[in-house]
């Protein structure tokens, strides 16, 4: 196994060098061997990432093959996989991954709720607590319970790694000063950041906390004081505090002389969003697209021109919303994500419901051979039961972009309603009409809810409202960039939208 991440060698290691019996987080990687396996950032802006394709796919494949083992000696895998009718030798390549079963977040839940706190998904014991040093964080969920994730001491590593690279390619350089103003919390991202920029790369980063902890006019004074000049942050928060430097201290943040800002910027297809945080700041800001469970999975070179997944950590796949059967590159539909480098538990063909196209796997400009992705394209929301139907939000796409007068969003609302003393679940589709185009309401009305009928397999009322109508209801105004499809008011649901 890389790294050699060993409770046995790890309790030896530590008895041998330091007379402790403790499990060590000095002694819980064989740092020589990290570095073989997961260069340096400079090391791999020079390596690995300008490899050709094919000897890429070799280190891949390598990979693979040791998670896939993790993936049988795992009962939440061995069960799943078991039933679909997978035996062990049927995968031996990537090739042969789309006979595994996906899983989504939801399987995960179930997985903890069956067998709390973590679930036979981690497939772990309480002496593999005791002895490795584990890193916990969970999904953001805001209603229900959180995921919880545990991250052994090589992938908590390899994903606040995956971060420096990143940073090493878009120009961070030791020295620089980088600015987190997100709080370390029970979500990944800030600790990750902080980690990337201390534990690799020589930048000194400046953990402020959000605007709770760290007012934004403070955050700029802060910023001034320690020379900032990379900047982590969502884009909202950006303009917020360009605005907060602007009116409480009457400064211009292009002022401050950023290098470069990292933020979310979701699909933001036509690039108005970075344009705006670019002439707001004065510097380029670039995407990244992760999550709790692969970390940094991919992000925007100095180009500019895509994301480039990084492909060494996550085996990447794109696969129909509706039949989870893959897609050709260019094509769009959830992301499916392989972790190349996590264990215990391992993540294999975890349907994130992300939406997300590969644009193209050609060299890029910035030297690097790694594909590239799309901006993340928004959320396909979870399938939701109706009336014994199978019925999927997305699914509506169709037959609203088909109508010019629609503005092209939507959202589903599902509800129990009782009828005539039956309890029964009603769904109502709310589309976005324009100001601008001449349409007969009720004709529109009739014609997509015909439409939808036969895309979604129950009758279902549609309702019209104004263009922007629905940016609270289904968020989108652009800024969080998860499009919200579905509400769902029946007592008993959970919402999974925002994981
Ligand atoms: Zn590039």
């Amino acid at each position: 196994m890389w790294g050699r991440c060993l409770d046995a060698i790890l309790g030896q290691m530590a008895r041998e060098a330091y007379g402790s019996a403790l499990p060590l987080y000095q002694c819980a990687i064989d740092w020589p061997a990290f570095f073989q396996d997961f260069p340096a950032p400079d090391v791999f802006e020079q390596t690995v990432y300008r490899w050709p394709r094919q000897r890429l796919r070799q280190l891949q494949e390598r990979r693979f093959l040791q998670v896939m083992q993790a993936g049988w000696n795992n009962p939440f895998y061995k069960t799943r996989w078991t039933a679909a009718g997978v035996q062990p030798g049927d995968v031996k390549s990537l090739a042969d991954i789309v006979r595994l079963p996906s899983y989504t977040s939801d399987d995960v839940k179930q997985s903890q709720l069956d067998a709390p706190p973590f679930g036979d998904f981690h497939g772990l014991n309480q002496h593999d607590l005791a002895h490795t040093p584990f890193k916990l964080q969970t999904s953001g969920g805001t209603t229900g319970q959180p995921r919880a994730m545990l991250s052994d001491p090589i992938a908590w590593e390899v994903q606040a790694l995956a971060g420096a690279r990143s940073l090493y390619i878009q120009g961070a350089r030791p020295g620089d000063v980088m600015q987190i103003p997100a709080t370390c919390s029970l979500a990944n991202g800030p600790w990750l950041q902080y980690k990337a920029c201390h534990d690799f790369l020589g930048v000194l980063p400046l953990t402020t906390g959000s605007g709770v902890v760290m007012s934004s006019r403070t955050q700029i004074e802060t910023a001034m004081r320690f020379g900032t000049n990379l900047w982590n942050a969502f884009p909202e928060y950006l303009l917020r505090l360009a605005q907060a430097a602007r009116d409480e201290l009457g400064i211009d943040v292009r002022s401050l002389g950023t290098k470069f800002i990292r933020s979310y910027l979701g699909p933001d297809l036509q690039g108005l969003l970075r344009r705006e945080l670019q002439e707001t700041w004065g510097c380029p800001v670039y995407d990244i697209y992760g999550s709790n469970e692969i970390g940094l999975g991919a992000f925007e070179c100095t180009h500019q021109r895509g994301l480039h997944i990084m492909e060494d950590c996550v085996f990447l796949e794109v696969v129909d919303v509706e039949t989870g059967e893959p897609l050709l590159m260019g094509q769009k539909g959830n992301l499916v994500a392989t972790v190349l480098f996590r264990t215990r538990p391992p993540i294999i063909r975890y349907n994130m419901r992300d939406l997300g196209r590969i644009l193209d796997d050609q060299p890029c400009a910035c030297g690097g051979h790694f594909a590239r992705m799309d901006h993340f394209l928004g959320r396909s929301d979870a399938m939701v039961k109706l009336r014994g139907v199978n019925v999927y939000p997305m699914a509506c796409l169709s037959a609203v972009k088909a109508e010019a007068a629609t503005t092209g969003e939507w959202v589903c609302i599902v509800e129990r309603v009782n009828a005539g003393g039956v309890p029964r679940d009603e769904m109502q589709v709310q589309v976005e009409v324009r100001g601008d185009i001449a349409h007969d309401p009720e004709a529109l009305k009739l014609r997509l809810a015909r439409r939808l009928k036969e895309d979604l397999g129950v009758v279902v009322t549609v309702v019209l409202v104004g263009a922007g109508g629905l940016a609270e209801l289904a968020n989108t105004g652009g800024r969080e960039g998860k499009a919200r499809r579905l509400i769902d008011r029946r007592p008993d649901y959970i919402d999974t939208s925002n994981n």
